[in-house]
């Protein structure tokens, strides 16, 4: 193992091989888009959602499915696959439209786990138990990914999320009892958020039963309201170094267990202005390796605020 918990060898340590997510686009909205809860959507959406990976608009999940798993099961010789539902928010849509494409997507043969990605507020019971059903019904894996950025509301705000940390943990709360996976998104170098911020929002995912965690850089993309910011001079992303030194001092407050899905940026380059200060993804990551060698930093080195810091010389043991 490295310095912090890597996904694909979380995935292979669960499946027993290489197992490869492929995103498939579900014809949704996002409620803080359509007017339910605001019509801007986050400063940082682009209006075509995450769906530019996906070129998919208007084709089945089957569909979907046997397109990519041709392409992706020869050139790396996978067999497993994780239907990933990445686009826009996917459980804001009618229970049994819900059901149907998370049925049809775990009847694919190769498909070994679902992974849904929503917004905190719009989970609720109803989709949590159709994905229980599912779950036992085919023995497909659950994992949901809910996008929480910031553990600052006065960041949040800016951000335009319609949210704040309370939703994200009544949201994680209710995934936890189900028992699936939890993908928690966070931007670790928000310049509304100092350092105690980010530290904050490492403590606050460890102490949820998060299962996961994708990092990223505030990166920009076309047409949307922080590009205009960007280009209007209102907003100076931080310098990459910052950048590296905030995922560093996040990983050391984060619990052991969670695995590191994404550890750095990626964004595809013709909807986006500027990602990672113009480095490619993988520079910035070699240089995170190399950061947490030489300042000897692991994960979890500074996850000792739980479970009764203060009374542990009477209740004894290490607790992390
Ligand atoms: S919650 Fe997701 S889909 Fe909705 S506006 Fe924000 S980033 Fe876009």
């Amino acid at each position: 193992m490295g310095r912090y918990r890597g996904y694909s060898d979380a995935l292979k340590a669960r499946y027993g091989e290489k197992v490869y997510k492929v995103p498939v686009a579900l014809p949704v909205t996002c409620p803080n888009r359509d007017g339910t809860l605001g019509s801007g959507g986050c400063i940082f959406c682009g209006s075509i959602g995450a769906d530019y990976e996906t070129r998919a608009v208007g084709l089945s999940i089957t569909a979907q499915l046997e397109r990519s798993i041709a392409h992706i099961g020869p050139k790396y010789k996978a067999k497993k696959f994780i239907t990933y539902f990445q686009n826009f928010t996917n459980t804001y849509a009618p229970p049994d439209r819900f059901r149907a494409w998370m049925e049809e997507a775990a009847r694919h043969p190769d498909v070994v786990e679902l992974d849904v990605s929503t917004r905190p507020d719009c989970i609720h019971e109803v989709y949590l138990e159709i994905l229980k059903e599912v779950a036992d019904r085919y023995g497909v894996g659950i994992t949901v990914e809910l996008g929480l950025q910031s553990s600052n509301p006065h960041t949040l705000k800016i951000l335009g999320r319609g949210h704040t940390a309370a939703e994200f943990i009544d949201g994680a709360l209710r995934i936890g009892r189900y028992g699936f996976g939890l993908c928690a998104h966070v931007i670790a170098d928000l310049p509304w958020d100092d350092r105690t911020d980010v530290e904050e929002t490492a403590k606050l995912v460890s102490v949820l039963p998060v299962t996961q965690v994708k990092l990223h850089s505030l990166y920009i993309v076309k047409g949307t309201a922080l590009a205009r910011m960007y280009e209007a001079g209102e907003l100076t992303l931080l310098p990459m170094a910052e950048y590296i030194e905030r995922v560093l001092l996040f990983l050391s407050y984060l619990r052991k267990d969670i695995i590191i899905q994404r550890i750095v940026g990626r964004a595809s380059g013709p909807y986006t202005i500027t990602v990672n200060g113009g480095d490619p993804w993988w520079e910035v990551k070699k240089r995170i390796d190399e950061a947490m060698i030489l300042r000897d930093i692991s994960q979890g080195d500074r996850c000792d605020y739980m479970d009764g810091k203060a009374v542990r010389r009477w209740t004894g043991g290490d607790t992390h």
